[in-house]
């Protein structure tokens, strides 16, 4: 048996980097002061974040039946002055993107309306965030999962009907959603290292066709994620903090002075050079061109592989238990086979490691489909019906997926995450005192925010 003195696993940070950061930001209750307070930071910083919007004011409640009134406060892009900063914050690299089209119930005309609004001002949707229980919420409540016994529960504490995914509701824009969006929050997890818990995403559910992709969301303080040993830990696993926030509370109400914690962490986290800062659409972005990379071995030769329509540039892999060593590979072509350079010694491991047999092809099953490989310099019969050319592929989804990733979410993840997001939801009831039913905590807290700073 040969002995491997070396392993290594393809990572998904572009090189230099060696993990990366984003916060999508809540806009609500913002007020237009605060927000200029917190971004004229982030924006010298050049921390650029996924902020969401309203565009337009509520003309419905939030859910049904409707929250109390203050569910809908916030700026919105009405205000001309917001618009223009928002505009601002778009030219200089930061993704802006809906809360819904307001933060009450919004019929189908209005999603519509304001899809096309962000598209004229910011150049496309990217990400979507649900707001509280709008009712064009999509995939929400107890629609979340069709795992037992979480369904059950969600159905047994679901106090409002959203219907985003349903054609004969007047709150229907699901077509609308698989055409615009890219990719909707769902599940939170506490997790420093939100890629840790769900590394597949982003994922297509099938279950959910009109949503392109989800991705997951970590609750926790800032200050926990950008500790200097979140930070190094983040490193050490190629990871990536997804985190939500309301930014905005960082700005004091009156002074609109800066919490200094809140500057210490951004500091923190810019002045960690391997750390890549960037919205979601785009890491999402770089997250799903890997899912369609993989490298392919036999005995001691590697091969790369793109399956992709787009070259995958400043591929790294990462030298397992060197503390941070990796190989880079500066091109791989879209949609090529091309052999790789490296120690003849080194075994490729994790899930876009493919082993060829002796003749150096293969046929590698994984949850989102089939991919058949030759890396040889001759014909293969994979089948009595299917024979490969010499350095050629073929790839068969298992799903209809309308679009990538490649993705799909394995039942193990899927309860793992479930399971976090149940934890979340029993912390905030036992140590936060927040009420299961909706209406009921909103009523008993009715203008003080949960405090971040204690998530
Ligand atoms: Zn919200």
């Amino acid at each position: 048996m040969r002995v491997h003195s070396n392993s290594a696993h393809l990572i998904w940070p572009p090189a230099p980097y060696a993990a990366g950061f984003c916060i999508t930001d809540d806009t609500d209750a913002a007020t237009l002061d605060q927000v200029t307070a917190v971004y004229d930071y982030l924006a010298m910083r050049k921390f650029r974040t996924t902020k969401t919007v309203w565009a337009f004011h509520p003309e419905e409640a939030s859910g049904i039946p409707g929250l109390p009134g203050h569910a809908l406060q916030g700026v919105t892009l009405e205000n001309p002055r917001y618009m223009e900063f928002c505009q601002q914050l778009s030219k200089e690299g930061f993704e802006i993107c809906l809360h819904g089209a307001s933060a009450g119930n919004n019929r189908r005309a209005r999603q519509e309306a304001a899809l096309q609004l962000v598209r004229d001002s910011f150049g496309g949707a990217g990400t979507y965030v649900c707001h509280s229980k709008n009712a064009e919420n999509i995939y929400w409540e107890e629609n979340v999962t069709r795992l037992q016994p979480f369904r059950t529960m969600l159905g047994y504490f679901s106090r409002h009907q959203c219907s985003g995914e349903d054609p004969a509701s007047p709150y229907f824009w699901g077509d609308l959603c698989n055409e615009h969006v890219e990719q909707i929050r769902l599940m939170r997890t506490r997790a420093t290292n939100t890629l840790s818990v769900n590394p597949s995403m982003p994922y297509f559910d099938p279950g959910k066709p009109y949503v392109r992709s989800w991705f997951c969301a970590t609750k926790r303080a800032l200050r926990d994620c950008a500790s200097e040993q979140a930070l190094a830990s983040l490193r050490r696993e190629h990871g990536l903090t997804v985190l939500y926030q309301y930014l905005h509370r960082y700005a004091d109400e009156d002074t609109l002075r800066l919490n200094t914690e809140f500057v210490s962490a951004i500091d923190r986290i810019c002045d960690a050079e391997d750390v890549l800062v960037a919205p979601v659409s785009l890491i999402m972005r770089r997250l799903r061109l890997l899912q369609g990379v993989f490298i392919c071995s036999s005995s001691n030769s590697h091969w790369a592989l793109n399956i992709n329509t787009e070259d995958a540039c400043d591929v790294q892999l990462g030298i397992n238990g060197s503390s941070g060593k990796t190989i880079r590979l500066p091109v791989l072509p879209a949609g090529k086979i091309i052999e790789l350079d490296l120690p003849s010694d080194l075994r490729m491991t994790g899930r876009n490691a493919v082993s060829l047999n002796r003749r150096r092809s293969a046929v590698h099953r994984w949850p989102a489909g089939t991919l058949a490989v030759n890396c040889s310099d001759s014909t293969v019969n994979l089948s009595t019906a299917q024979t490969l050319p010499s350095m050629s592929w073929d790839f068969h989804p298992r799903t209809a997926a309308p679009h990538r990733p490649l993705s799909c979410l394995p039942r193990r993840e899927e309860f793992r995450l479930l399971i976090a997001q149940s934890a979340i939801i029993l912390r905030e009831m036992v140590f936060l005192n927040r009420r299961m039913n909706t209406i009921e905590y909103l009523r008993h807290a009715p203008t003080r925010m949960e405090l971040q700073e204690n998530w």
